[in-house]
This record gives structure tokens, sequence and C-alpha cells, in this order.
């Protein structure tokens, strides 16, 4: 599906940024606009693939272009303020082209933060097309500010948006790396993840069309709905045979009957493996599978490595975990060899690393709330002097 991808503050710019060199890479077609909006100007300097004029600078009456420092409240009142300049931005987006639009942040920030909620309640208001939003939550080593303001900004978020995709970073900390170390490895999962996911409703003309592709109209229903989703994955390398990028002429023609059984079945039992692989191994968001609302299962691969029964087979076998009625699947035709199982599970509720974040940011928030108090008392001694001798100035 074709997305006007909108970046706001470092991270959401950095991956919208990477999701273009996806796009080119994998000559996927998903990016059909990007913008990236900041109040920092050395992290709008720091793109790659962002066209200048979709560079937009906020908040330059207020913080002269060196961001909020983690100030979530001023990010979200900088984005009301400032938003005919954004808008300014999105107004060179032919939104008639575009499925949806998709505003990317790091939740625990200021300006992404504050600010993504604001342009998606923006969005919503002027178009109708859907509007979804890209979260990324702190490491929980990042501290108590920047857990405090995810979570605030995570609530916000969900109620703004038609679905709140959502990737933890702490999930996908390598042992013994720092997040900050590890963020171009994970801004590559990143779009791995949603890049196979969104693309497979794009298929080009010339593209070879599988027995069932996934259309952009599945993925927007299991989106509706809203709530929160997340993404599972798995991959396995593949031989690509002088058949594989074939149709059905190739597929009769190579190798005699029982050798065409054999491979069915190898690439049944790939497909189904991988999908439990993707299923139940670490998801963007990590949380119990069992009960989210609506998934969709993209099996992206060369076409001869794909089959409709596997994929029948790992629809029934997730509509069983999960417990829904509208588990969607379908095929996305790529030349890479590699095949891929892309989970989507929109509507989960039980997710114990949200509650566990909302409890961080209340014992944080009360920390805070003791220290300002103490502070004021603290000044207050130094001050004043013990018997109230000395009279101010004015
Ligand atoms: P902002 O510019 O004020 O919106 O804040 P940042 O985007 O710099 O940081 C917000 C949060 O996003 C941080 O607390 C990190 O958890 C996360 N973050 C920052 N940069 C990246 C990145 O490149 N990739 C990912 N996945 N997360 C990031």
């Amino acid at each position: 599906m074709k997305l006007a991808m909108i970046g706001f503050g470092q991270a959401g710019g950095k991956i919208v940024d990477k999701f273009l060199e996806y796009d080119e890479r994998t000559n996927s077609g998903i990016v059909r606009s990007a913008v990236a909006v900041n109040t920092a100007k050395a992290d709008l300097l720091g793109l790659e693939n962002i066209s200048q004029e979709n560079r937009v600078l906020i908040g330059q009456a207020r913080v002269k272009g060196h961001g909020v420092g983690a100030d979530n409240e001023l990010g979200a009142e900088i984005a009301e303020e400032d938003i005919d300049e954004i808008q300014g931005a999105i107004d060179s987006i032919p939104v008639h082209e575009i499925d949806g639009f998709l505003v990317v942040s790091g939740l625990g920030g200021g300006t992404g933060s504050g600010g993504s909620p604001v342009i998606a309640k923006h969005l919503k208001r002027i178009y109708t097309e859907p509007v979804y939003g890209l979260g990324v939550l702190p490491g929980s080593d990042e501290g108590g500010i920047y857990t405090l303001n995810a979570a605030r900004s995570f609530q916000t978020f969900v109620r703004e948006v038609d679905n709140l995709l959502v990737f933890d970073n702490d999930a996908w900390r390598k042992t013994g790396e720092s997040v900050e170390g590890g963020y171009d490895h994970i801004n590559e999962e990143i779009v791995r993840r949603f890049g196979v996911l969104f693309g497979a409703g794009e298929i080009g003309d010339g593209d070879n069309v599988a027995e069932s592709v996934v259309d952009s109209s599945e993925i927007i229903n299991t989106l509706s709905g809203g709530g929160v989703s997340t993404v599972g994955y798995a991959s396995e390398d593949v031989e690509m045979s002088s058949s594989s990028g074939g149709g059905l002429l190739s597929r009769f023609s190579s190798g005699s009957d029982d050798s065409n059984d054999m491979d069915t079945a190898n690439t049944t039992n790939r497909i189904t493996s991988l999908v439990r692989k993707a299923a139940l191994g670490r998801l963007t968001l990590p949380c119990e599978i069992d009960g989210a609302e609506r998934a969709l299962l993209v099996m992206a691969g060369p076409s001869a490595h794909l089959n409709r029964k596997g994929i029948e087979r790992g629809r029934k076998w997730l509509e069983e975990q999960t417990g829904s009625m509208e588990v969607r699947g379908g095929d996305y035709p790529t030349n890479e060899p590699r095949v891929a199982a892309a989970v989507l599970l929109s509507g989960v509720h039980n997710v114990p690393r949200i509650k566990e974040l909302q409890q961080v940011a209340i014992e944080a928030q009360d920390n805070i709330d003791d220290i300002r108090q103490e502070s004021e008392d603290n000044l207050d001694q130094l001050v004043e002097d013990d018997d109230d001798e000395l009279d101010p100035l004015f």
C-alpha cells in the first residue's frame, strides 16, 4: 500500500529516512511522500534521503532550533502552534494517490512524543484516509522521564490514530549493548518488518501475480477497528531455481511428479513452520497473541516457494492461537532468495510491557513531584535567614 510518512522528532525522522532507503533498495513502492518534522535543526540536517523541502523546522520562536529537551508537553504545544507550517509540507502530498498516513515517532523523547498525537489528530480532522501511528517505546535503561513521556504519549497517540503499531526498543536491545549503540540494527529491523507488511499490497504491473496476493484493502481492514498492533517475522533462505520466478508453465515442466509432490510438501511445511516462528518469536511489541482481535499473514518470497495450502494452514493455525475469526492471509511474490512470514496482530490487549511501563511512569511522576516539593523547601531554607531579620530589596 502507498503511504505518506511523517517522521516526528529524531527517531521518527531517522526511521522514515530508512524507509525511503528500503523502498529504493527493494523497489517496493510504499513511500509515496516523506516528511520530517523537528524542533532541532541538527537532527533535520542529519537526514540523508528525505528531500530538503520536506524537512520542517518548527518552534523556532520558542526554542531557536535547539529542540525541546525531552519536554513532551512543550513538544505538543509547539506542534499545535506551528501546525500551519507542517500543513505546508503536507500540502505537497498527492493525497488521492495514498492509502493512508503513517506518523512515526519515538514516544520517550520530547518533539515526537508530544507532536505526533497532535499531527495525527489534525490529519484525521482534514483527510478521510486512515491515519496510522508507528510508536517506538524507550529502553527500560533510559530512565524515568523517558518512561513517563512514553506512557503519556502512548495513551494520547492510541486515541488519535486509526491504529497504533508499536515497536519496543527494550525488547530489541542486544545483550551487552546499549540501545543507543544499537539503533542502526534496530531501525533495519523496523523497516524490514513493516516494509514487508506494507509492501504486500503494492504489487507492480510487471510482477508475478501469485495465487492469492494480499491487497491493500486487507491490510486496511486488519488495522481498522483501532487499538494497538504488533508484528512478528521469520524468514528462511531458499535457492532460486531457474523456475523460481516462473508461473504455472515452469512448475509443470520441471521434474517428475514425485519430486513435484515432494517440493509441494516441503514448501507447505516451510510456510507453516515460518508462521509459527513469526507469531511465537519476538514481536515488535511482545505480548500474548491469544485474544488478538484481527490478524494478517503475509508470505513473501519467490512464487515457486509459496503455495495456497501452506498459507491456508498457517492462517488456520493463527485462528486457533488468537481465537480470532478475522485472520486474513496471502502472498507477496518477490525476487529475493528468501521466504518470509510477516504476521500482523491487531487489537492486542494482553501486553504486560505496557502495564509495566505505566507502573514505572507513575512512580517516576510521584518521584518528580516529591523532588520538586523538596527542592522548593530546600531553597527556602537556604535563602531565608533563620529569624527573618533581613528584608529583600523588592
Ligand atoms: P525527540 O527528537 O525529542 O522526539 O526525541 P528522540 O526521537 O531523539 O528520542 C525519543 C526516543 O526514541 C528515545 O528515548 C529512544 O527510545 C528512541 N530513539 C531515538 N533514536 C532512535 C532511533 O534511531 N531508532 C529507534 N528505534 N529509537 C530511537
